[in-house]
């Protein structure tokens, strides 16, 4: 019989209304089982881990995903799959990271939540779950059917680093314009054969050390030199500039003379664009052919989530910027496709 471990962080999927205060607080995980009582009979045994701080995924951070990645390292023999429990607001933020540190993955780690709490009447949560664990048991010819960080939620299965969420209301919270779902749930279970990824040879590699040193520049016309300046010069190692279209920036001298002073102090910049769909070209219109030349890395069609944490992992396993140049620009776990 398979064996799933869940891990529950929290999210709304555990949240109750306080009667008094009408404010969403999350419970514990006993709580959610005694909602679903469908679970008994699926044909697998569950174990449950329960984070001793059950927290709103607003509050996840670095330190979380490390402990995250040390309890899956520590049942990685002994279970088929793993399904986490974690809020929708920040779950592609942790697929995405948890997806980095975990190397030459070959079981399924399955992350969702749900927009309903599961003791609402109209709950998204026992369908989310449910499937979840049905995916992370699916296995054929005794291989895991998908050995992915993905995310599952309303009745689709995304790749963890390609997704985002983009509804804050409806049941579809998630998308990933970049990549084609990985699975869909209808009458039967379809999985996407071809779009799902392969375990690389080698050993299975946990990596713990995220370095969180990152600044966020988002452009829009009229920024001033004073805001870019403050914002490249913060005290970070990485710098994710969210772009204009195929990662255009201004060419005014003031800015490009500010990214190539701090690519010579030893930071690493990269161009991710602000637009959901599509990919950064560096080099195709005058705008960008000059962000190339001074050596801002590519982030092709990355979500910010992917880059942000990308950035973080990269940070923690090397110094030498211009190798966490060229591994930016490279596809470490189908994050980014090569244009
Ligand atoms: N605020 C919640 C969280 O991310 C929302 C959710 O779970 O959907 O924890």
């Amino acid at each position: 019989m398979s064996q799933i471990l869940i891990i529950y962080t929290g999210g709304t999927i555990g949240m109750m209304s306080d009667p008094k205060t009408k404010v969403l607080r999350p419970i514990n995980f006993d709580q959610i089982m005694d909602n679903v009582p469908e679970l008994d009979r699926l044909n697998c045994k569950l174990k449950v881990h329960s984070f001793e701080e059950i927290i709103d995924s607003s509050n996840m951070n670095p330190v979380i995903w490390s402990e995250l990645a040390r309890l899956i390292k520590e049942n990685y023999d002994s279970v088929d799959g793993f399904v986490i429990l974690h809020g929708s607001d920040t779950m592609a933020f942790t697929a995405s990271a948890l997806s980095f540190m975990l190397e030459n993955l070959s079981k399924p780690i399955i992350f969702t939540g749900s927009q309903l709490p599961i003791s609402a009447i109209r709950t998204d949560a026992k369908e989310n779950l449910m499937t979840a664990i049905e995916i992370a048991k699916a296995k054929k010819h005794e291989r895991s059917r998908v050995p992915e960080v993905c995310i599952y939620f309303d009745y689709k299965l995304f790749r963890g680093n390609r997704s985002f969420k983009y509804n804050s209301s409806k049941f579809e919270a998630f998308r990933s314009p970049n990549y084609p779902i990985l699975a869909e749930s209808g009458v039967h279970l379809k999985f996407s054969v071809n779009d799902i990824r392969q375990p690389l040879d080698g050993p299975f590699k946990v990596h713990k050390d995220l370095v969180s040193d990152v600044a966020v520049l988002k452009l829009y016309p009229g920024i001033s030199q004073k805001v870019v300046e403050t914002i490249l010069g913060a005290d970070v190692r990485g710098i994710v500039m969210e772009t204009f279209g195929a990662g255009n920036t201004t060419t005014d001298k003031w800015f490009t003379d500010l990214l190539k002073n701090t690519i010579n102090s030893g930071k690493v910049i990269l161009d991710i664009s602000q637009c959901k769909v599509g990919t950064v070209e560096l080099g195709r219109y005058e705008t960008s052919k000059e962000l190339k030349d001074m050596g801002v890395a590519n982030g092709y069609d990355m979500t910010y989530e992917a880059a942000i944490t990308k950035m973080m992992f990269l940070l923690g396993q090397y110094e030498d910027p211009l190798i966490i140049k060229e591994m930016l620009e490279t596809d470490l776990r189908g994050e980014l496709t090569v244009s």
